[in-house]
């Protein structure tokens, strides 16, 4: 619901994955031919395309998700933690072959995760384009990564930046894509090591994230925030590069700390705030995200970031 009619609400559409995860506390990753005893297992709705979702809508944005469940009890649990953020789900798509998608998290006492992902029904996406094209057409931003099939998310890009809408990209997981993407994206949002891969270079500091960034807005995208875990992240655009630390936190679990950032700065985004705003609010999102355990349900809301230090 809409706090403060006065503002009106942004309007979302996010198209991406919804995975079930499971998620194993381990005291340390298992290596290889090691046996150990966990000390929990939780079942938690999760997908970047998910996370994304609910950190718009938990930051007051109304928001449609586009997506694929399967036909199975793990899809039905996705869709109704969805509605209960108040997010349109009349687009997700329910294949009937393919499971709902996965995750297995392994999260050390250390709060650093390692993650398999079965992508399941979300490899199975195919939008219908009317459906996309009618949310498309109330939105200010469009926000999609690469957990669905390259095709729909380039076809979804194209329809989203013809309708006007700005793109934020979160390429992840890296693969190659077409290059004439990077003109249809207003912001690229990438971690250090997305922005390596990009860029073709090393990126570990806020330096040579700065680099990077310029090197990436050269191909034609016109902003750019490299996130780089508790060092916070870089914006660069146009008028150059800024930095912004993140908070000393107790960190208890990072998993998705990156989709918070990101939904944080699309909704800041969608309300004109500047390039810098939106990351300054992103990093204090992420930094309560990351005090918490699991994916969804450790997603802030607006009012929860705007008590957090400034
Ligand atoms: P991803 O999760 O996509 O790999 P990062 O690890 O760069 O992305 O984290 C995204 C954002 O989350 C960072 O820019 C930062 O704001 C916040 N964050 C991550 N780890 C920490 C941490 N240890 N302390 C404070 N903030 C963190």
């Amino acid at each position: 619901m809409n706090p403060d009619p006065s503002h009106p609400m942004p309007h979302i559409v996010v198209l991406g994955s919804l995975n079930m995860d499971l998620v194993l506390r381990v005291p340390h990753a298992p290596a290889a031919g090691e046996t150990l005893h966990g000390q929990s297992i939780h079942r938690i709705p999760g997908g970047k395309g998910g996370n994304q979702a609910v950190s718009c809508a938990r930051q007051g944005a109304q928001v449609s998700l586009v997506g694929c469940i399967g036909a199975d009890a793990d899809g039905e649990a996705l869709r109704s933690a969805l509605q209960e953020d108040g997010i349109d789900t009349d687009a997700l798509y329910t294949d009937l072959a393919a499971p709902t998608g996965t995750a297995v998290i392994l999260v050390e006492d250390s709060g650093q995760n390692r993650i398999v992902v079965i992508a399941g029904a979300n490899a199975k996406l195919q939008f219908d384009e009317a459906a996309l094209q009618a949310r498309l057409a109330g939105a200010q931003v469009f926000v999609t990564q690469f957990e669905t099939p390259l095709a729909q998310v380039q076809r979804g890009m194209e329809l989203a930046h013809g309708a006007g809408c700005k793109v934020v990209l979160n390429p992840s997981p890296m693969q190659p894509f077409d290059a004439a993407l990077w003109p249809l994206i207003d912001t690229l949002v990438v971690n250090e090591v997305e922005a390596g891969a990009l860029a073709g270079r090393s990126v570990a500091t806020p330096i040579e994230a700065a680099e990077a960034g310029a090197a990436l807005r050269a191909r034609g995208v016109a902003r750019v925030i490299v996130t780089l875990g508790a060092a916070g992240a870089v914006a660069v655009d146009a008028d150059g590069a800024r930095h912004h630390p993140a908070p000393q936190v107790k960190v208890v679990d990072t998993t998705a700390a990156g989709d918070t950032f990101l939904g944080t700065v699309a909704v800041a985004l969608a309300s004109n705030q500047t390039l810098d705003e939106a990351a300054a609010l992103g990093i204090r999102a992420a930094a309560l995200c990351v005090t918490r355990p699991g994916a969804q349900p450790s997603i802030p809301t607006r009012a929860e970031v705007l008590q957090s230090p400034p």
